[in-house]
C-alpha cells in the first residue's frame, strides 16, 4: 500500500482519537478531552515509518533535487533498509523493548506490524515484495501490486472516512446518552 494509506489507516487503528481510544477517544484521566493526543500523532508516525526510514531516504532527496530517476539506482543499502523495517521478526524484538521499557507507546507502535501485514497482501513478487521473516527466512507471500489495482487505495480510503464517522458518530450518541442519565438522576434526586 501507498505510505499515505498506511499513515491514515495506522492513525485510525492505533491512536486514542481513533479505534484505541474506545467509546470515550482520547481523554485524561478524569474524562476531559486532551487537546493533543500523542498517539495519534506516535501511531500516524509508526505507520509510515517502515517506508520513510527506507526508501524515503532515497526517494526523498531526489524528489527535492530534480525528481528525475527516482527508482533507479537504488543503492543496496536501502534494500537492506527495507528489508529490516518491513521484517514482523525485527518489529517484534522492537515491540519487546517498547512493551518492557515504555508501556504506552505499545499500542500506537503497533501500526507498524499493521502497515507489514498490509504490505504482504498489496506487493507481487518483484524488489518490494514483502520479507516478512528477514533475517531468519527468505520466505515472501505474493501478493498483488497495489499500483495496479487502483481498488485497494480507493477501498482503503472508502473504509477509513468509513471508520472515523461511525466511531465519531458512536461517540457523540454515548455523549448524549450519558448526560441524559446524568439529568434524569439529578431530577430523581431532587424530587
Ligand atoms: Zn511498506
Amino acid at each position: 500500500m501507498d505510505t499515505i494509506t498506511h499513515t491514515m489507516l495506522g492513525a485510525a487503528l492505533f491512536s486514542r482519537t481513533g479505534l484505541a481510544g474506545g467509546l470515550r477517544g482520547a481523554v485524561r484521566r478524569n474524562g476531559s478531552p486532551r487537546l493533543v493526543d500523542w498517539t495519534f500523532w506516535a501511531a500516524l508516525f509508526f505507520g509510515a515509518f517502515p517506508d520513510v526510514a527506507s526508501l524515503g531516504i532515497h526517494l526523498i532527496p531526489r524528489l527535492l533535487l530534480d525528481g528525475y530517476g527516482m527508482w533507479r539506482d537504488i543503492p543496496p543499502y536501502i534494500f537492506t533498509l527495507y528489508r529490516c523495517t518491513h521484517s514482523l521478526v525485527i518489529i517484534a524484538v522492537c515491540l519487546l523493548f517498547v512493551r518492557l521499557l515504555f508501556r504506552p507507546l505499545f499500542i500506537p507502535m503497533l501500526a507498524w506490524p499493521f502497515h507489514v501485514i498490509t504490505d504482504v497482501f498489496t506487493h507481487g513478487p518483484g524488489r518490494f515484495q514483502t520479507p516478512i521473516l528477514y533475517p531468519v527466512s527468505d520466505f515472501k507471500y505474493a501478493g498483488v501490486n497495489w499500483w495496479e489495482h487502483p481498488e485497494i487505495t480507493t477501498t482503503a480510503w472508502a473504509v477509513t472516512v468509513a471508520f472515523w464517522m461511525a466511531i465519531l458518530g458512536l461517540r457523540y450518541w454515548n455523549q448524549i446518552s450519558w448526560k441524559r442519565e446524568l439529568e434524569k438522576t439529578q431530577r430523581m434526586i431532587r424530587s
